[in-house]
């Protein structure tokens, strides 16, 4: 029996809530459609669920939908479904009061905020609690809900203008579910107040927020009027939310098409990742390793690849919060069944549960990695060509994965063409080598043919060549992989010289004069002079103390805008080259001969040179040498 409208004034709470939204806490006031048609599904999914357990329910759950009309003359926006829908009771409770005390206490935090004009704290606080279906009141003056319980004959009205009263009226006559009709404010696009009548806009708000929504969302075509055999309505959501799917169902053709419309990737994804959550928190995600990177991965603004959804309704974009930064390159969706849907960035930065996500997804990408490489090399090596270099930044930044990560690494070695992993390496050490040697330095040709390689060459000994500058960074601070520690074959005391300990005595003894000198003449730039080692065939070499920094390291910290300090550094002299033998007698037979300090100057530029870095004072270096080279031709 339809009734005479009853007025009824809203709690304290719902009062002071409305008027945030009035006076709009949200600066996106598309996020009301999203509200409900959130509700909407929400509605559709219990009707079903009710169904199911009570078979006796009359009601035809056969075409359940969302249905969207827009009127521009009437200035009104309607969202219909044919879900649970609510008695006259559950209207005044979920409606007309606030029930969840959550809220109420939202509300008074959240005007303690404002008070105190904390815009941080407010948008953090908003976060934290759904505001659901008040949200119509940032965008509509007055708002009627129509709604119809399933399995009851009896009908609701429930108007509002927002202010402090509400009308309940009961009616016999209405569909069963719930219809809200928004009386829409005048739109005003400068306060992000669009014209919700507009078909267009309304249909990029839901394919933006609600595409993946399983139940349709329909709405008038947008085809001209007086076109013929125009369908009544179509459906505007995709609603291929493939996560929810059993894995088995989906064909890598709909992965694709799912890839290529949320990355804007033209190419198929290189590999797929799917993960599916029970227990304590409840997610799915749905990831794609991209064939290849975008061109800002390095830029400081590169955007994360992955969007969070709450229920199929999309949240946010670029969530950095879900993978660390070394995985920006990954492209998909997480959807998660226990945030609310105005989740802020703040909370998910707090959250411990999304801390426990983050985790869980990052090992299964690193996970995901290691299959390409064990099962699909062809693939992997396209990964590794695209993304290796970010994937790097990982052995910096995650300590807890920085082992499985360097599984999966790989790295130009001299012992073959094609990069390697280092268990590959491991497997292929000689007998009685301890450590992993590498050389870092700008290109794999100025490594192999540098002095440091000489007698690892001579000795068949595999050098791994570090290129990317990343390299220099966290090949200093790791300290081993698989019991073997690293070792750069341009620091420390590298012996790999045969001779015996006689003949080494003798010679010490031998060059002991020079070497003393030596260490005078360029102590501003060396802290030692001592016999090498480890080369063959060139006369000298600079090493760094096996604790102190590479130049090219001091270099690169210079580059990130943090100087540490250059240490002074070791000259390598080879006994059997003639250079070095002819200064020993020279400096023997003519001590007070000043050009052969000049010549030990040349010995130590002609290192650095060597080894890719320029003199101090590359003027001074050409004069002198040019001045030698002279002098040589006129005996
Ligand atoms: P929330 O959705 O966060 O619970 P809302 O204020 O949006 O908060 O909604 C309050 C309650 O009203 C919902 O929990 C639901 O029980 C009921 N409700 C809202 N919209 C609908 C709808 N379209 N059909 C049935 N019930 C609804």
């Amino acid at each position: 029996m339809t009734t005479q409208a009853e007025s009824y004034e809203f709690q304290v709470e719902t009062r002071q809530l409305l008027q945030l939204m009035i006076n709009s806490i949200y600066s996106d006031k598309d996020l009301f459609l999203r509200e409900l048609i959130s509700n909407a599904s929400d509605a559709l999914d219990k009707l079903r669920l009710e169904r199911f357990h009570d078979d006796t329910l009359d009601v035809d759950t056969s075409d359940l939908h969302i249905r969207i009309d827009l009127d521009a003359e009437a200035r009104t926006l309607t969202i219909a479904d044919n879900g649970i829908g609510m008695s006259r009771d559950e209207v005044v409770d979920l409606i007309g009061k606030i029930a969840n005390s959550g809220t109420a206490e939202f509300v008074r935090q959240l005007k303690e905020a404002q008070r105190e004009q904390e815009g941080e704290q407010t948008e953090e606080l908003i976060g934290r609690f759904g505001v659901g279906f008040y949200s119509s009141f940032m965008v509509a003056d007055r708002v009627t809900l129509i709604t119809r319980r399933a399995g009851q004959s009896e009908a609701t009205q429930w108007e509002s203008a927002g202010e402090a009263t509400y009308t309940l009226q009961a009616l016999d006559d209405a569909p069963q579910g719930t219809s809200i009709t928004l009386h829409l404010k005048p739109a005003d696009p400068e306060d992000r107040l669009f014209d919700y009548t507009d078909p267009r806009k309304v249909r990029e708000i839901v394919t933006r927020y609600s595409d993946f929504i399983t139940w349709p969302i329909r709405m008038v075509p947008l085809a001209a009027p007086e076109e013929e055999d125009v369908p009544e309505f179509e459906t505007v959501n995709s609603r291929k939310a493939l996560w929810t799917r059993p894995a088995s169902e989906v064909t890598d053709e709909e992965y694709a098409e799912f890839y290529r419309r949320i990355s804007h990737d033209w190419n198929d994804p290189l590999e797929t990742i799917r993960l599916n959550i029970e227990g304590t928190l409840q997610y799915q995600a749905l990831l794609f390793l991209p064939e290849r990177a975008t061109a800002n991965l390095f830029s400081p603004d590169a955007k994360h690849g992955v969007q969070l959804y709450v229920n199929r309704v999309f949240v946010m974009d670029d969530a950095e919060e879900l993978l660390p930064g070394y995985l920006r390159f990954v492209k998909g969706v997480v959807d998660s069944q226990d945030l609310a849907l105005n989740v802020s960035r703040e909370i998910l930065q707090q959250d411990r549960q999304i801390e426990a996500m983050r985790k869980r997804l990052t090992k299964r990408v690193i996970q995901a990695v290691k299959g390409l490489a064990t099962n699909e090399p062809e693939k992997y090596g396209k990964f590794w060509g695209e993304f290796g270099r970010v994937l790097k930044e990982g052995l910096l930044q995650d300590f807890a994965n920085r082992d499985a990560i360097l599984e999966v690494c790989s790295f130009e070695t001299t012992a073959q063409e094609e990069p390697t992993s280092l268990k590959g390496y491991v497997e292929r050490m000689q007998e009685g080598q301890e450590k992993i040697f590498f050389l870092t330095g700008d290109s794999r040709p100025a490594l192999e043919s540098s002095p440091y390689m000489e007698a690892f060459k001579a000795k068949g000994l595999e050098v791994l060549l570090l290129t990317d500058p990343i390299d220099e960074v966290w090949v200093d601070g790791m300290p081993e992989f698989d019991g073997k520690q690293f070792q750069s074959i341009a620091k420390g005391e590298i012996d790999l010289d045969e001779s015996g300990e006689s003949e080494r005595e003798e010679q010490k003894e031998q060059f002991s004069d020079l070497l003393t000198w030596m260490g005078e003449v360029l102590t501003k730039d060396v802290k030692e002079v001592r016999l090498s080692h480890r080369l063959t065939t060139s006369p000298a070499c600079v090493v760094s103390d096996q604790n102190d920094a590479t130049p090219q390291l001091v270099q690169l910290y210079k580059a990130m805008g943090q100087a540490i300090p250059q240490e002074r550094r070791i000259l390598e002299l080879n006994p059997s080259h003639p250079l070095v033998e002819g200064l020993r007698t020279a400096h023997q037979a003519r001590p007070e001969d000043a050009r052969l300090a000049e010549t030990a100057e040349l010995v130590h530029g002609m290192a650095l040179l060597a080894e890719g870095t320029q003199p101090d004072d590359p003027a001074r270096f050409v004069q002198l040498l040019a001045t030698q080279l002279g002098e040589s031709l006129t005996k």
